[in-house]
């Protein structure tokens, strides 16, 4: 029997409109560096990651060809095209694993969002090493809620608050056996089902999903604000 491989698909095929930027999001520079260089080199440098498979928009495949030369990324072999939703882009980078068989049903695969630099060594490897060792169907990692949380109708009046104590906030990574996210990915196309994760995906399917507590900087850079506590996290 094969080795059961860790394979990270990181998903780089949004546009980032809220960023009103000319250039796609994950280029952006933080500290003088794209910011998906930063995500990616978290992955190369993380011994128990196998492989990396890069999801792009279609104009974006070359450039990121030549930032993974540049960079001289050893396990980032595949660039591949997204889809109109991150959904659909972790979808295609799901199917092309499975229809060049490079994946088992047994392999772990990581989805992590290209925007995510501050993802740390020991929070990619914990979450590898949860499903490692248990009999969970997913690991997501995460932060506990600071914030009350509302539950709002359309006019915005308040319905429910419900109790702090039990909410998290959910990041990325996000791990899953093969056949378990694909299983879930597949089940939500067929049901036309846009989940806002991977794992909101799986829990549709009756996956036992544990969280794992992170840090609060692994942020996602989605508006300006968030580029400027990039660069403060970057100079720290
Ligand atoms: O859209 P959002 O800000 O949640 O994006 C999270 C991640 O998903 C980003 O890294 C983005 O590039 C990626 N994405 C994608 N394909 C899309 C939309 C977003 O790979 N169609």
């Amino acid at each position: 029997m094969s080795k059961t491989k860790n394979i990270a698909i990181i998903v780089a095929g949004g546009k980032g409109k809220r960023m009103n930027a000319d250039i796609s999001k994950q280029f952006l520079p933080i500290g003088g560096k794209a910011i998906i260089v930063h995500t990616i080199e978290k992955f190369e440098k993380c011994e128990f990651i196998d492989l990396i498979v890069v999801v792009s928009e279609k104009d974006g495949i070359n450039y990121f060809k030549k930032i993974i030369d540049e960079n001289n990324f050893k396990k980032t072999e595949f660039v591949i095209e997204g889809g109109k939703e991150r959904q659909y882009s972790v979808f295609n980078a799901l199917l092309f694993l499975r229809d060049n068989k490079i994946s088992n049903e047994n392999d772990i695969i990581l989805i992590h969002d290209g925007v995510r630099p501050f993802v740390k060594y020991e929070e990619i490897k914990n979450v590898i090493k949860c499903l490692e060792n248990s009999q969970y169907d997913g690991c997501v990692l995460g932060v506990k809620t600071k914030d009350t949380i509302k539950e709002c109708d359309s006019n915005g009046v308040v319905k429910n608050t419900p109790d702090r104590k039990s909410l998290w906030n959910a990041a990325t990574p996000q791990a899953f056996r093969y056949s378990v996210i694909m299983k879930a990915y597949e089940k939500a196309f067929r049901d036309d089902f846009i989940g806002t994760d991977d794992s909101s995906l799986a829990e549709r399917n009756k996956a036992v999903i544990k969280m794992i507590e992170g840090s609060y900087e692994n942020i996602k850079i989605t508006t300006k604000d968030d580029l400027m506590a990039a660069e403060s996290f970057i100079k720290q």
